[in-house]
């Protein structure tokens, strides 16, 4: 077999293949040269020096070496042969398979337009995060970070507790608006300024300006304004890998379309934040990039290669996705799939102790549930979530639950 992608969901293919008693060779193709590790602490206990990065680390060596994988790490995969099954590679070799895992994830969107400038970052990688890191300790007089979501939040919040000055802009009125809605978006922009942030909403970011020592020194706006910063972190969402399977045949958009049950073509399957699939239990097309998914669906796309083998039918795979974010001394998770226009209810705690639990409504039906350290609440909705319950009957809960 071969998986494109050495990182969670790739290694979570790579381990069900094996616990499901798969003897071949197992070829793990990943364009970083670093054996796999954990991305979530790249934004919490790397950026705050609490860990160092071996911790980091997704496998101990003894259990890696007991997956008996054949490793081509810093290669990247430039190409895809669906009728061969086989996956070309930048330093020319082609290698083959009995099936092809499509585990390439995604990677951060950049702002357009923006020239190369010291002191400007992403967050994807391990060398990103002990870059910001290294940047954090020089104490940088003003840290802008451009985009309220998850990531843009948790370094906001990292660079409040090291004491430095940060201001978050974000284009929509409020955090995460398109998804918790402006209600819940208003409380996590409540828990950053309680916390000392500068909240710059509405705001577009047109470029960045630098100095003559290469150096971003203002960020732009698209009505002429401008702020100073000696340090931007731009956290604007990101795009799937999928270029080098341009012209492969597979279907492409916003992500490697798949079926049901995670199958892009015969014998070859995708699996988190690259493919987009079909998600019978919401009835939605959906790409999900949260670490949750890239282990279950790894190990649900390996699943359907053996399933196939054997000449079976796969089965479908309808998650409820869920997805966790640790800003300040708060742990936040959101389960389900939510929308700006939901019905959101309160349905435990209170929100000005920012310790609740609020359930999502949608055409009589609990769709999600956002928790800020509720997280049995969370599980407790979920559980309804999955099992396709009433708005009804998630408010029956909800008052049986006190
Ligand atoms: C900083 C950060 C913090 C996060 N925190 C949370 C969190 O708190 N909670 C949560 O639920 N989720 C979190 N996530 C999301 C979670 O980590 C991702 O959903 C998860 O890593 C997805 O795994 P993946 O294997 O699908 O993709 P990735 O982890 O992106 O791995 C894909 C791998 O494929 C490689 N690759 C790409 N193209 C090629 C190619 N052509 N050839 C070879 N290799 C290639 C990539 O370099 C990478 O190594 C966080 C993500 C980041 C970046």
């Amino acid at each position: 077999m071969l998986i494109v992608g050495a990182s969670l969901a790739g290694m979570r293919a790579a381990e069900t293949l094996r616990l499901e008693g798969f003897e071949g060779s197992i070829t793990m193709v990943g364009d970083e040269p670093e054996p796999p590790y954990d991305r979530p602490p790249l934004s919490k206990e790397i950026l705050s020096g609490e860990w160092q990065a071996d911790r980091t680390a997704l496998y101990r060596p003894e259990a890696l070496e007991a997956l008996e994988l054949t490793w081509r790490l810093g290669v990247r995969a430039v190409g895809l042969d669906i009728a061969g099954r086989s996956v070309a590679l930048d330093d020319g070799e082609v290698l083959r398979g009995d099936g092809v895992v499509l585990a390439t994830g995604a990677r951060p969107r950049t702002l357009r337009n923006a020239e190369p400038l010291d002191g400007v970052y992403t967050l994807r990688s391990l060398t990103d995060a002990l870059a910001i890191r290294e940047e954090f300790l020089a104490q940088p007089s003003r840290v802008v970070v451009v985009g309220a979501g998850f990531i843009g939040a948790e370094v906001a919040a990292v660079a409040r507790e090291q004491g430095l000055s940060v201001t978050m802009v974000e284009i929509a009125e409020v955090p995460l608006q398109r998804v918790l809605g402006a209600e819940m978006g208003a409380v996590c922009a409540e828990v950053h300024s309680d916390h000392g942030v500068d909240l710059l909403m509405g705001a577009a970011v047109g470029s960045l300006v630098g100095g003559d020592d290469g150096r971003v020194h203002q960020v732009v706006f698209s009505d002429g304004s401008r702020l100073e910063a000696d340090m931007v972190v731009v956290g604007i969402g990101v795009v799937p890998n999928t270029e080098w399977l341009e012209g492969s045949g597979l279907r492409l958009g916003d992500g490697v379309v798949c079926d049901e049950t995670c199958l892009a073509a015969p014998g070859i399957v995708a699996a988190g934040d690259v493919a987009r699939w079909p998600n019978k239990l919401f009835a939605d097309s959906m790409r999900v990039e949260h670490w949750d998914n890239a282990v279950e669906q790894g190990s649900a796309a390996a699943r359907r290669l053996l399933a196939g083998a054997a000449g079976c039918a796969g089965a479908s795979y309808t998650p409820v996705p869920w997805f966790w974010s640790d800003q300040y001394d708060r742990k936040i998770q959101l389960a389900g799939r939510t929308r700006e226009d939901d019905e959101v209810k309160v349905v435990t705690g209170s929100v000005d102790e920012r310790r609740f639990a609020a359930i999502y409504g949608r055409a009589g039906r609990i769709v999600g549930v956002l928790g800020f350290n509720r997280p049995r609440h969370v599980m407790l909705y979920r559980r309804l979530i999955a099992s396709a319950a009433s708005w009804e009957e998630a408010l029956a809960v909800a008052e049986g639950d006190g």
